[in-house]
């Protein structure tokens, strides 16, 4: 797998979009159109990629169906022969969910297609989700939410070791329904920053984390602050999952940015 190099700054990218081949509400071609519309220079489709390890998951709802990979391909390649010009470049990417029990067979799977770039992203703690329903935190104590953020960190640490994902999506998305104290976790957090720093690895400033409960980018300020010390790539992002959220609050992210680097 190709590492993506990263534009520089002043270069208009945005490379976390879902589409309907996962849980997009856009179709590729809307959001293709969007982003050349928007004025972004790289605009990269990087829907949901999941081989669950365990039955009982829910992935399903919310992944591209395993059979759709090489409609998936060929609809964004089409796209790009439409739509690629001097001053506009369709990426192919996907968000992979990193297991460490099978993610080299994933790889090695997906190493047969034209695929610019991968996320690695968790989003599971064995069955559970984290981000998928509010709902599925009812009801959990103090100490299976605390067991879930630790599995969660610990599992962000093994993605972080692997060298084939561009960048590791939504730092700290446990904190996403605003019931956990996320800054018992910055140490951790500190941890996967150490294992990016030496493996070049990057991560993204997501800015949908603005419009959850958390009101706040993914991931905090302390640990984007932390990432920027490092010299750690961050590349903002809005994980959209509609057309009109391609770029959403890609300015405020810049002047965080701007603030915590300094
Ligand atoms: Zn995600
Ligand atoms: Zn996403």
């Amino acid at each position: 797998m190709m590492k993506f190099n990263f534009p520089g700054p002043g270069i208009s990218c945005s490379l976390h979009n879902h589409t309907t081949f996962s849980d997009g509400a856009s179709t590729p071609e809307e959001m293709c159109h969007a982003a050349k519309a928007a004025g972004l220079k790289i605009f990269g489709i990087s829907d949901h990629w999941c081989v669950p390890v365990c039955d009982g998951t829910d992935w399903a709802e919310w992944c591209m169906k395993h059979e759709d990979l090489e409609k998936y391909i060929n609809t964004l390649l089409a796209l790009k022969s439409k739509y690629d010009d001097d001053d506009f470049c369709l990426k192919i990417g996907l968000e992979v969910e990193f297991y460490p029990e099978n993610i080299d067979s994933v790889l090695e799977n997906l190493k047969k297609y034209p695929i610019d770039y991968l996320i690695g992203s968790v989003h599971f703690t064995g069955t559970f989700s984290v981000d998928h329903d509010i709902a599925d935190w009812d009801g959990l104590t103090q100490a299976e939410m605390d067991d879930i953020c630790e599995k969660y960190w610990c599992q962000l640490e093994k993605a972080a070791a692997c060298r084939d994902f561009s960048f590791i999506g939504h730092l700290d998305l446990p904190k996403k329904y605003n019931l956990i104290d996320n800054s018992k976790y910055f140490s951790h957090a500190e941890k996967v920053l150490d294992i990016l720093q030496k493996n070049s690895g990057a991560i993204e400033l997501n800015t949908a984390g603005w419009f959850k409960n958390c009101a706040e980018q993914y991931p905090a300020d302390a640990i984007l602050k932390s990432a920027l010390k490092r010299q750690i790539p961050v590349v903002i992002n809005a994980d959209a999952h509609h057309h009109s959220h391609i770029n959403r609050n890609f300015k405020q992210a810049a002047s965080l940015l701007d603030k915590l680097n300094n």
